[in-house]
């Protein structure tokens, strides 16, 4: 299937930083390795326009990450040493969600190898999100008539405070978020549903919330489109996580949300968010079990075969 990758776009971190930067290249290799992707279907994603995202983002504080100009508390705030490079960088994520989600529509479901910045909101950039790629990628599609009723489903361990803000006056978006409770961010700005999961939560319990949660945004809501940020970071071994789920449970978890996304008749975009494991190859390896469960829900691999192929390109469609 077709995804899209910034990986190429590195910039400049101090040593030891919590960033996983290896990761958007490593998934990207992995999908290919997998027979998720052939190498021709995975696309390097241009940068989102200035203009694209200042429908969304205030105009003075995309001219100081522009210039280079973040005050020391935003740039304390973000995480992220700012660079030329990073602002690039953080341009192509947001253009890659902008492509997956416009060719979502046309086959149902799509994959952005990176995105998933819902900490970045209308006037602030923090805890490592420089732009919201969800809401630039979702006013895109509105500006092309597209998309009108809307639904977030962000199960990264983080609160999504970012996506809460922009879209707090937004009666076509609902808004929903399941985090660790005693998570990062520590002030909040309230989702349409916030689920605190308590810290240490397995994966049963997880899962029945999830299916709850479901049940109440989807009959509020009734999108015709939906984004899903398939944080890897609820895993057990995640360094910032406080949650308990295994990868058998995140996969669960993947294949619960896009089925019952897509039998409620959205378009869905697929988006990486967070992932801190001690090694990132476990991170890589809860991702690339996420594009799988996409590539099986556009039809172009046959459910089960992931793992087993070894010449690098999917089935025929
Ligand atoms: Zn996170």
């Amino acid at each position: 299937m077709d995804v899209w990758t910034h990986h190429r776009w590195r910039f400049p971190l101090p040593p030891h930083h919590r960033f996983p930067i290896e990761k958007y290249e490593l998934l990207a290799n992995r999908v290919v390795a997998d027979g998720i992707a052939a190498p021709g279907e995975v696309h390097e994603a241009v940068p989102a326009e200035w203009t694209e995202l200042a429908a969304v983002h205030d105009y003075g504080l995309l001219s100081r990450i522009r210039e280079g100009c973040l005050t020391a508390r935003e740039e304390q705030g973000l995480g992220l040493p700012w660079s030329p490079a990073l602002v690039e960088r953080g341009r192509r994520s947001v253009g890659g969600t902008i492509a997956a989600a416009r060719h979502a529509l046309e086959h149902d479901v799509a994959l952005n190898l990176g995105g998933g910045t819902h900490h970045a909101g209308h006037d602030f950039a923090r805890g490592y999100c420089l732009f919201n790629d969800v809401a630039v990628a979702l006013a895109a599609l509105r500006r092309d008539g597209t998309a009108g009723r809307a639904l977030v489903v962000d199960c990264d361990v983080h609160q999504g405070d970012g996506t809460a803000q922009i879209f707090a006056e937004d009666d076509r978006t609902f808004t929903l978020s399941l985090h660790g409770a005693r998570n990062y961010p520590f002030s909040r700005v309230p989702s349409d549903l916030d689920v605190d999961i308590a810290s240490g939560t397995g994966d049963a319990r997880y899962l029945r919330a999830l299916r709850e949660a479901l049940d109440f945004a989807l009959d509020r809501v009734r999108p015709e489109f939906a984004f899903y940020l398939a944080g890897a970071d609820p895993w057990e071994g995640d360094r910032l996580g406080r949650l308990a789920l295994s990868k058998a449970g995140l996969r669960a978890r993947d294949e619960h949300v896009l089925d019952r996304l897509l039998e409620a008749g959205a378009a869905v975009c697929v988006v990486l968010a967070g992932g801190y494991a001690d090694d990132v190859r476990d991170t890589v390896d809860i991702h690339a079990a996420t594009a799988a469960a996409v590539a099986e829900r556009t039809h172009a691999l046959t459910p089960g075969l992931v793992g087993f192929q070894t010449d690098g390109f999917p089935p025929e469609r």
